[in-house]
């Protein structure tokens, strides 16, 4: 690989929380009295605690089954 990226695209990469997988778009639901707290549907785990991996849902989390399939 000869291509070369310029300085500012290799910051967005180091820097950008999205550089892994991510994976959100399991069902939320909002806690109750917490305007800006929300957690897995399923497994009520709140969303800042699984930060987007599916191996941070609960092990028999509905959706993170679905997904592993
Ligand atoms: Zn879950």
């Amino acid at each position: 690989m000869t291509a070369k990226l310029s300085p500012a695209a290799g910051q967005y990469y180091s820097s950008s929380p999205y550089r892994e997988a991510f994976d959100i778009t399991y069902p939320q639901e909002n806690l109750e009295g917490e305007m800006y707290q929300y957690r897995c549907k399923f497994c009520k785990i709140i969303t800042t605690d699984i930060n987007g991996r599916l191996e941070n849902h609960a092990a028999d989390c509905e959706y993170r089954l679905s997904r592993a399939q």
